[in-house]
């Protein structure tokens, strides 16, 4: 059996109990550690113009700092009538301290005028991967995952978080919000799902 450890630039347990389940299945013995369990350091400005960027910061200060693979993640929703925005803005879309209900009336507010057919959207997520082989030489991949859908008109559903309650994906049956699909419904068809399991097998031959 391996015996390894992922560094997983995140604090979100939801995440990095995901990211075990997908990797645990196919490395038995791989341990996915997040933030909060190496050493404080200084995590990197969040400040690339798309997730790809933000996500590659963030792999490779994890990197710098823990000495092992690392991986790091960065979402949002884009907005067709909003030319992508708000995109990497997602969090903070309404200003700081991030608050998911304001982002959520701003973001109702901005498309008030927008009709039925132009509300396509999509929900993006970039996963880098950094980590050295066995030779010293360092290697950086990524990936990504689209969930289409549309922004609808009044906020629906009591799962998941951020925008969920907002966004109707394309890829179901019925018209439920992400918000009223169960976790595992979700993962199945999200953007986060979708990077995850892309990543899973470069993470497996990386460390195998
Ligand atoms: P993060 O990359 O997980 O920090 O997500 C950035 C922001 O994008 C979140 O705070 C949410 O506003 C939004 N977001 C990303 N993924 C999702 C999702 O699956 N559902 C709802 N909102 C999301």
């Amino acid at each position: 059996m391996t015996a390894v450890e992922i560094f997983l630039a995140s604090r979100n347990a939801k995440k990095l109990a995901e990211m075990q389940r997908i990797l645990g299945g196919t490395l038995p013995g791989l341990r996915v550690i997040g933030l909060d369990d190496v050493p404080p350091y200084d995590e990197p400005v969040e400040d690339e113009p798309d997730f790809a960027g933000n996500a590659l910061l963030k792999a490779r200060a994890g990197f710098a700092v823990s000495g092992l693979p690392s991986l790091a993640d960065d979402s949002g929703l884009c907005v067709d009538a909003l030319n992508g925005m708000p995109g990497v803005l997602s969090a903070r879309w309404s200003g700081p301290p991030k608050d998911d209900d304001r982002n959520n009336r701003l973001l109702l507010d901005q498309l008030a005028d927008v009709p039925d057919g132009r509300r396509g959207a999509e929900f993006r997520c970039a996963v880098a991967l950094v980590y050295a082989d066995a030779a010293g030489t360092v290697h950086e991949e990524l990936v990504d995952g689209v969930m289409r859908g549309r922004v609808i008109r009044e906020v629906r559903g009591a799962g998941g978080f951020g925008y969920d309650v907002l966004f109707v994906p394309d890829d179901q049956d019925g018209d439920r919000t992400s918000a009223e699909m169960s976790p595992a419904e979700k993962d199945l068809i999200s953007h986060r799902g979708m990077s995850l399991r892309a990543i899973a097998p470069i993470v497996t031959s990386a460390l195998t």
